[in-house]
């Protein structure tokens, strides 16, 4: 980082300090405290999932004065969610004067962040933002709110005990937690996780095929293995998109898209969640 855009992002994490020093953040907790049904001190939220939902519904609580909190993720530190990791766009879909994780702190937005660094000028001429600016971005936000998040703590059940819920957990810190209230910001995983079409030839074990079939949410994939060679796409979306341009700029000869559709979707059913209003609202839309 050059000594202007660090001198840049320092003035503003003062900016930052700042605001959230005027706006009391952190207050003192005020739920008072108790012992859950194994004699230990109960939680008062288990945030599930240390990706951009998480943090941010961590960080919510934390400006409310709920404290006796843990955030737990079963990634690696900085391998939450699909920014650094199975994302292989080069810039964010959304429009880039979307907000969110800032909670409305003004010091606190993308563009804060982007502006102290590059310029008003580079801001008025940015057209999306880069993937991993996000990602940076992201850790950022959770580093200034104070957001801590253990990593490589896997959720595994969820128990109902009287009135407050059991979690148990795996990772380094492998315990069982109760805990009043538990937030599951699991992202996709946690609403479907990454679906195979049940093709006989996808059936592991069962035909060479599945060695050579990759999902787009596999962080692992080699795209320089497959220099020179024809490659296909099941389905249209973005990320197959995404992926057949990374497999095309790592030397693929050719890539083919197979879809089911007769045309490419041509409306982003997502687009409308950019206004906070709609979104707010979303469940009560007819
Ligand atoms: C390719 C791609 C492009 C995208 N582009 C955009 C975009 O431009 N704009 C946009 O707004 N959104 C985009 N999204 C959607 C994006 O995933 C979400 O906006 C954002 O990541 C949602 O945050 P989240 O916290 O809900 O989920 P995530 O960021 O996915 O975080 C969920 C976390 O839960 C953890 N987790 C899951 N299960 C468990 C468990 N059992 N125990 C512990 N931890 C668990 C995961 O490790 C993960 O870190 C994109 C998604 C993909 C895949």
């Amino acid at each position: 980082m050059t000594d202007d855009r660090t001198s840049g992002l320092m003035a503003l994490e003062r900016d930052v300090s700042r605001d959230l020093a005027r706006l009391n953040y952190p207050p003192q907790n005020w739920v008072p405290r108790r012992v859950g049904p194994d004699g230990q001190p109960l939680l008062d939220v288990l945030v599930v999932g240390g990706g951009m939902c998480g943090q941010t519904a961590a960080f919510a609580l934390m400006r409310e004065g709920v404290r006796n909190l843990r955030v737990v993720d079963r990634a690696p530190t900085g391998g939450e969610g699909p920014w650094a990791t199975f994302a292989r766009m080069e810039t964010l879909r959304s429009p880039k004067h979307l907000t969110g994780p800032d909670l409305g702190v003004t010091a606190l937005t993308f563009r804060a962040w982007f502006e102290a660094q590059h310029g008003e000028a580079a801001w008025a001429a940015l057209h999306k933002i880069p993937r991993l600016d996000w990602w940076n971005y992201l850790l950022w936000v959770r580093r200034m709110t104070g957001v801590s998040v253990e990593n490589r703590t896997e959720l595994l059940r969820l128990l109902p005990r009287g009135d407050v819920i059991e979690a148990q957990m795996s990772g380094p810190s492998s315990s069982t937690v109760s805990a009043r209230k538990v937030v599951l910001a699991l992202g996709r995983e946690g609403s479907g996780a990454a679906q195979w079409p049940a093709l006989p030839s996808f059936v592991p074990g069962k035909s060479n095929a599945f060695s050579r079939v990759l999902h787009a949410n596999d962080t692992t994939i080699d795209f320089t293995a497959w220099k020179g060679k024809h490659v296909g796409v099941l389905g249209a979306g973005a990320s197959a998109f995404d992926n057949a341009g990374s497999a095309l700029e790592a030397g693929a000869a050719e890539v083919t898209l197979f879809m089911r559709r007769p045309h490419l979707p041509q409306v982003n059913k997502s687009k409308w969640t950019a206004f906070a209003g709609c979104l707010r609202g979303l469940q009560s839309l007819d």
